[in-house]
């Protein structure tokens, strides 16, 4: 079978539901986990959702979007990896099994391994929808092949806007400039205010000092 970004989400389960649970691969570095998936996982620890992710996970931004990761025991601290903080280090089993996360059960040492972590990426991390995330997706791709459906011109299919997202004629980055120019409208009418206000203070001052001399003089003369 040959997984493609649109193969349903339980063909991919059941493609790596063949995993012998040896705790290899754990012991190189965490999991993915979903923003919906934290909850269920929290429940099954007995802690709230914060506390979990506080102590449970670190952020990492992927393809332009905030991803959290399981944390690393590390054997040695110079090491680039270590074993998921789930994984048990007596008898490697993960402490989560029953309700592990979804990047998890479709990960796999089988010879779908490369083809349901592309799966994964393609339907949770890469926003077709987002200029950056499609451009550094394209830039990953110039090093490694992907699954079908998952190339740049399947993820935008007009290809007058992804040629613009790819030479930053679109950069993503519009919506910020626009919030930006918004504030700078905001400043100029927020300064102008301020200063009418100073001008007001100052010509109420004048006129109080004006009527307090005039007053002065009547006072002398009486
Ligand atoms: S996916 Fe493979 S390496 Fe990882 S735990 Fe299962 S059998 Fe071991
Ligand atoms: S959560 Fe469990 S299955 Fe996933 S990486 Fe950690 S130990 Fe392995």
């Amino acid at each position: 079978m040959k997984i493609t970004k649109q193969t349903p989400r339980e063909k991919v389960i059941a493609v790596a539901a063949e995993c012998r649970k040896c705790g290899h691969c754990c012991s190189f570095g965490g999991c993915f986990v979903l923003e919906d998936e934290t909850e269920r996982l929290a429940q099954k620890l007995n802690i709230s959702r914060n506390e979990f992710k506080e102590k449970y996970l670190d952020e990492n931004r992927l393809f332009n979007k905030i991803v959290h990761k399981t944390k690393v025991v590390k054997k040695e601290e110079e090491l680039p990896f270590g074993n998921c903080v789930f994984l048990s280090a007596n008898d490697k089993t993960c402490s989560l099994h029953e309700v592990k996360p979804l990047h998890c059960r479709i990960g796999t040492c089988n010879e779908h391994g490369n083809d349901t972590i592309e799966w994964f990426f393609l339907n949770h991390v890469v926003d077709p929808d987002d200029p950056v995330s499609v451009r550094e997706w394209a830039v990953r791709l110039k090093t490694k092949a992907t699954i079908p459906g998952g190339n740049p011109e399947d993820l935008v299919e007009d290809a007058e806007k992804l040629k613009k997202i790819l030479d930053y004629s679109i950069t993503g980055f519009e919506k910020e400039y626009d919030d930006l120019k918004d504030l700078d409208e905001w400043k100029n009418e927020f300064d102008e205010a301020v200063n009418t206000a100073l001008e007001n203070a100052m010509d109420e001052c004048m006129n109080d000092k004006r009527h307090n001399k005039k007053n002065g003089r009547k006072n002398k003369k009486n």
